[in-house]
């Protein structure tokens, strides 16, 4: 069969806003909220049907620190305030309460400041939050390329049940977790050096209520047993065709299936309630933008600190998250939020997580929405924004 010759010429112009944001996980629900709050008006584009992506959709639940293990707080703002959200309706174990309204500082240093959350409740008050402030959420919409010139995005293309039309838009946020957007306008990017092995989170409802089976964690090293049990072993993936994408769900759709049965004929009474809805990549293709964040950055102040994050796997270590990490070489008005902004491979796993997602989303809405008609947004105003919205930003602060 030869190729097809699209009849359509040119793309109508749907929409305008001040920002459009990519993609509603943690990094884009922040970086929407962040911009809308600055007066901006602000699109949010979500393929999928609910916001959340990996954390909801993704039935990644567990909400990471957004301290350093050593009793200080590091993240703060729309991170902070997300987690809180996160549990308005109650948790799914037990809450940090050193860190809580009636919490001890003295005993903040033995207890990390993370909780699990139920997914539905906080996806639909993320949904509520973000209408509040004004954001236009349109969900079942693939973002499929970009109109740049001259250093700057002009549009975004989508495509949904009205057909495929072009989002006019002064500044946008990435936040697609595979730098999709950054991509199409030509910037630099970057394949995480490990890729994925297959991961199939559930819930299942047992008779002590429901329980979240976490099989597999997507990051198994070459060789070992965890690469066996994720297979197929030595088998890795980046989600980087459809094809791919879908071998990866197929399996992991599959292991779930196979568990729930393997524990069912083991005596447990289970029934499987709900599964992921999104392929469990950790890290895929970031951006290779001004900046590449790096572990050597440890406990050291940064050239333009955006905000900071604690280490999720070890306690002590800190971190200034460096403006450059979320800015490409090319265009001025786009920024990078959530697990594809600019790191190296080690930095990239402690960035890669909700809290930190938070944290970056806030600061690339913030710097969309103050995007001047010419040239990037300056450092000192970025900063004093993120500032007067709660954020803290210098290691010397905690
Ligand atoms: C197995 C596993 C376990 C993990 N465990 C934890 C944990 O315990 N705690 C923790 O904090 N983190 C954990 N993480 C990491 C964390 O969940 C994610 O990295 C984080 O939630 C990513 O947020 P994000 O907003 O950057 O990206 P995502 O959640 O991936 O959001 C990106 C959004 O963009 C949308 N999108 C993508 N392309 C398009 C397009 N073309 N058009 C429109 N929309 C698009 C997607 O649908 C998605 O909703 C884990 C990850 C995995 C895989």
């Amino acid at each position: 069969m030869s190729d097809f010759i699209e009849t359509h010429g040119s793309i109508p112009v749907v929409e305008e806003c001040d920002v459009f944001v990519g993609g509603g996980g943690i990094a884009g629900v922040a970086a929407a909220l962040a911009a809308a709050r600055q007066g901006t008006k602000v699109i949010l584009a979500e393929k999928q049907c609910v916001l959340g992506g990996l954390a909801t959709s993704g039935l990644v639940v567990i909400y990471l620190p957004l301290c350093d293990g050593r009793g200080n707080q590091m993240s703060y703002g729309i991170a902070e305030e997300l987690f809180h959200l996160s549990i308005v309706h109650g948790a799914q174990g037990p809450l940090p309460e050193a860190w809580l309204e009636k919490g001890r500082e003295g005993e903040r240093g033995t207890q990390r400041f993370e909780v699990q959350f139920n997914p539905v409740c906080f996806a639909i008050e993320m949904e509520k939050l973000l209408q509040s402030a004004g954001v236009r959420i349109w969900y079942d919409t693939r973002i499929c390329d970009v109109s740049a010139q001259g250093g700057r995005l002009r549009a975004v293309i989508v495509e949904n049940q009205d057909g495929r039309g072009a989002i006019g838009t002064k500044a946008a946020v990435d936040a697609t977790g595979n730098a999709l957007l950054f991509r199409k306008a030509g910037e630099s990017t970057r394949r995480h050096g490990r890729g994925n092995t297959v991961a199939g989170w559930y819930y299942a409802a047992t008779q002590n209520g429901l329980k979240l089976q976490m099989l597999g964690f997507a990051d198994a090293a070459e060789g070992t047993e965890r690469d066996k049990e994720e297979g197929p072993q030595g088998r890795r993936f980046w989600g980087e065709s459809a094809k791919e994408i879908s071998e990866y769900l197929t399996l992991s759709h599959q292991a779930t299936l196979a568990d729930a049965l393997k524990r069912a004929e083991a005596g447990w009474i289970l029934e499987p309630a709900a599964m992921t809805h999104m392929p469990q990549y950790r890290m895929t293709r970031c951006l290779y933008g001004e900046t590449l964040m790096s572990e050597a950055d440890e406990g050291k102040p940064v050239c333009g600190s955006v905000g900071m994050v604690g280490d999720w796997r070890k306690r002590g270590p800190r971190f200034e998250v460096p403006y450059g990490a979320l800015c490409g070489t090319a265009i001025e008005n786009l920024f990078a939020a959530g697990r594809c902004i600019s790191a190296d491979d080690e930095m990239w796993d402690v960035m890669r997580v909700i809290p930190a997602c938070a944290v970056t989303g806030q600061a690339a809405g913030t710097a969309a929405a103050l995007t001047p008609e010419k040239g990037r947004t300056a450092l000192p105003t970025l900063q004093e924004a993120l500032r007067r919205d709660g954020v803290k930003l210098s290691l010397s602060e905690v």
